[in-house]
């Protein structure tokens, strides 16, 4: 299949101006201020941009693709994401994660829902472990896990700072990604270990105790979540600047806004005016992921679900209500996730990369089009 977007406004992320992107067998082809298609009109599908924006398509650091939630007993386990809410909401690269749930969520059924989404055209990977230390695994090895099995890709979310997780040492942390770290490298995979940072008051002061003490790179871990509180925010700025990566949650709640949750777009703002190194901030949707609300009483209300379609209103949002700069903010949904998760051929327009793409509205940036290795959906 070949495909020739014209007048697109391209930022890729970084901003190209008024270009046409020649797709072809499901990468991106060519990139130019004009491209002639005489002699192949044939075979070639057309779509003129008229200036809409182009953009990679999102990749998301965080999702449940197998459902989530369960931590107010069964009836607060979480629906399985569907491929349409995320080729809507502009998500094509999902990395997909159990919780606090290893019990009767398992890798196998996380693992056939990504190669379910992938079916549609998605790039959906998976993750070896839980919350959960000592780890839970496919083969009985985290190493075995990364070599062998091609789409899991990382590790995690692994619970620090939360009363769900299994209060993890310095030292295990430290085994874990460096098992990650070897297993990655054996399979030409970051072996990236996403830490879910709870709301303990320690917050990251054990990743910094495992990069003191042991042979581990900071950029092995990447630790979410970190707009839950302002204490955290500041713990994460202090991360980029020893040369971590963070990532923020663009799921809050009302309710954990009203608890001291910053919504993502916002405490991207805050992050950017500190003159923090916007090349290390990701973020993550958490879809599927239970947000439970309850009364003053602590009595359980209802169950709201985390969605994917947060992502994209959280990029807009930083655009609009914040004034980051359109490619700054797009970043952080599209370059810098596809680099902490080593997958190159993601998360940017250029000559050889995934024909992943989304058009977007210029005036609200909500999604028109949706291309996903190549597959085309439109929501005109
Ligand atoms: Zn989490």
């Amino acid at each position: 299949m070949l495909t020739l977007i014209s007048r697109a406004d391209v930022y890729a992320p970084a901003p190209l101006g008024l270009c046409d992107v020649f797709i072809a067998d499901g990468r991106i082809a060519a990139i130019a201020s004009h491209i002639d298609p005489r002699g192949i009109d044939d075979c070639l599908q057309r779509i003129d941009a008229d200036g809409a924006v182009l953009v990679p398509g999102l990749v998301d650091s965080l999702v449940h693709l197998s459902g989530g939630g369960g931590e107010g007993g069964f009836v607060s386990r979480t629906a399985p994401l569907l491929a349409e809410d995320a080729l809507r909401a502009g998500v094509t690269t999902l990395i997909g994660a159990l919780g606090t749930d290893d019990v009767t969520r398992s890798h196998a059924d996380l693992l056939a829902h990504a190669r379910a989404l992938c079916a549609h055209g998605l790039s959906a990977y998976a993750l070896s472990g839980s919350y959960r230390v000592p780890l839970c695994t496919v083969t009985g090895s985290l190493r075995d896990d990364l070599v062998l099995i091609a789409d899991l890709i990382g590790v995690g979310e692994i619970a620090i700072a939360d009363h769900r997780g299994s209060q993890p040492s310095a030292a295990e942390l430290a085994r874990i990604a460096a098992d990650a770290r070897v297993g990655g490298m054996l399979a030409g995979k970051a072996g990236t270990v996403l830490i879910h940072v709870g709301d303990g008051s320690e917050g990251l002061a054990l990743l910094q105790q495992v990069c003191s003490q042991f042979e581990v790179p900071i950029s092995q871990f990447l630790p979410t979540h970190i707009n839950r509180s302002v204490g955290l925010l500041k713990q994460g700025v202090a991360w980029t600047r020893q040369g971590g990566n963070i990532d923020l949650t663009t799921s809050s709640s009302e309710q954990l806004v009203a608890a001291g949750d910053i919504p993502a777009a916002q405490a991207l703002s805050i992050l950017l005016a500190q003159g923090t190194d916007g090349s290390r901030i990701g973020m993550s949707s958490d879809a599927q992921a239970s947000l439970p609300n309850f009364d003053r009483n602590g009595h359980l209300l209802g169950i709201d679900i985390a969605a994917i379609g947060s992502l994209l209103a959280a990029f807009a949002s930083a655009v609009h209500e914040h004034a980051i700069p359109l490619s700054e903010a797009l970043r952080t949904v599209t370059e810098n996730p596809a680099r902490f998760w080593g997958l190159a051929r993601k998360g940017r327009i250029e000559v050889g990369a995934d024909a992943d793409l989304l058009l977007l509205d210029p005036a609200t940036l909500q999604v028109q089009m949706t291309m996903a290795s190549g597959r085309v959906w439109s929501w005109l």
